[in-house]
């Protein structure tokens, strides 16, 4: 019988957590390296991988975020053979709306995103309350549609990464948490609760708690920043089919609402500062997305159909941080994906993978203006 990594006490590469960041990483180094995948919760994606609004759009946050959406977005649309049996990305389309007073948000936003997004247009209201049916009229005075947003399928595209890890002979273990690291020359001492592994290369993808192993790691301080935000899944409107409508949002970005399996996924885009937590949603957030919601649109909320809250975890300037740490050598930080660690997933598993292995890096990334430093965890040092 083949000889499980854990049970043989090292792997080349542990790495530490098992959400989208870990696992896209772990299935795309598995051919090369042995991989040994550690997530303290009892499956993968409990915390904020299971939490997301699994939404493609490119025209978001910053240029390193865009290059590494953009270089997803091929693998998304038509991923490998035997990745998954169901489409990873499904066309949605997103309807930006500018009431009274965000005028200048929406002409910053295409001005900004249009030159390397084409897909944003500038559309009349008509035909904007033809997108979205229930669009209050008089609410918006100006309206831009995106029509190369997706939505994802973000279990297959979980399930797909572990099954490349464990097709190569990688392990994960659930159920295990990191509580202790120690560096000798001959490399990492990981101490869990299922016992103790060597390895040579350790990988800091814990998401919120990213912060907090690193000082196990007795790594560089890396001023990351868990943000919480919240959503509530609300029954469609009395008789009306919403699974052709786009994602809806204003242009300063108070609220979002989406279709999601017959029902309506609100949030009121919040990003409160929080410590590493298994994140519940307060009600007056909430209370907050459904009154702003219905102003744009009549939606017709009486009750929620569920509740969540999860946490998306930021970099000062909103860069994810990708490389080995200066401080603690052999501890690499796969860290701060912020709102996009899915749609940026394919590409970020591909540039860490040739970043660990020492390979050349993603030559399309390259291209697109990614660079080593524009990611590295030097750059807070
Ligand atoms: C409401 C919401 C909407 C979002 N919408 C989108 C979207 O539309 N598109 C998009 O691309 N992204 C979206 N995101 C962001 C996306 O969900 C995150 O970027 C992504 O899930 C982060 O993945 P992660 O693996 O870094 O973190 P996590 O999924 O939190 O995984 C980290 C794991 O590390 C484990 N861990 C921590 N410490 C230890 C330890 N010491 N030992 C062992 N295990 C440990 C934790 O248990 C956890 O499971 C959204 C997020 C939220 C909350």
């Amino acid at each position: 019988m083949e000889q499980s990594v854990l049970s043989a006490g090292e792997a080349d590469v542990v790495i530490v957590g098992g959400g989208i960041a870990g696992l896209c990483l772990a299935g795309q180094l598995a051919s090369e390296a042995s991989v040994l995948l550690l997530e303290r919760e009892g499956a993968v994606g409990y915390h904020s991988s299971g939490r997301s609004a699994a939404l493609y759009i490119e025209p978001y946050s910053n240029w390193p975020v865009f290059a590494l959406t953009r270089g997803s977005r091929d693998f998304l649309l038509a991923p490998p053979d035997g990745f998954s049996e169901v489409p990873l990305a499904t066309p949605r389309g997103a309807l930006t709306l500018a009431p009274a007073g965000q005028e200048a948000a929406l002409d910053d936003f295409i001005s900004h995103w249009q030159p390397s997004c084409p897909g944003i247009q500038e559309i009349g209201l008509d035909e904007a309350a033809r997108q979205l049916p229930v669009l209050i009229p008089d609410y918006a005075r100006r309206a831009v549609f995106d029509a190369d947003v997706f939505a994802l399928d973000t279990d297959a595209m979980m399930q797909g990464w572990l099954r490349q890890l464990r097709g190569h002979g990688g392990e994960i273990v659930l159920d295990a948490e990191v509580t202790r690291l120690d560096r000798s020359s001959a490399g990492w001492t990981v101490t869990t609760n299922h016992g103790v592994i060597r390895t040579r290369v350790i990988v800091n993808a814990a998401g919120a708690w990213a912060g907090r192993l690193g000082e196990l790691a007795g790594a560089l301080t890396v001023p990351l920043e868990p943000r919480r935000r919240s959503a509530a899944l609300v029954a469609a409107p009395s008789g009306m089919s919403v699974d052709g409508w786009p994602v809806v949002a204003d242009a300063a970005h108070t609220f979002y609402f989406k279709p999601e399996a017959g029902a309506l996924m609100l949030s009121p885009s919040d990003a409160t500062p929080t410590v590493p937590c298994d994140a519940r949603p307060e009600e007056m957030d909430l209370a907050l997305a459904v009154a702003r919601a219905e102003e744009a649109a009549e939606l017709g909320v009486r009750r929620f159909v569920a509740t969540w809250a999860g946490l998306r975890t930021f970099a000062p300037d909103e860069a994810p941080v990708y490389g080995f740490d200066p401080l603690a050598p052999g501890f690499y930080w796969a860290a701060g994906q912020g709102g996009t660690g899915f749609q940026t997933a394919p590409a970020a598993g591909r540039w860490m993978a040739a970043d660990i292995l020492g390979a050349e890096l993603p030559k399309d990334l390259c291209q697109l203006g990614l660079t080593r430093e524009a990611l590295a965890p030097e750059r807070f040092g």
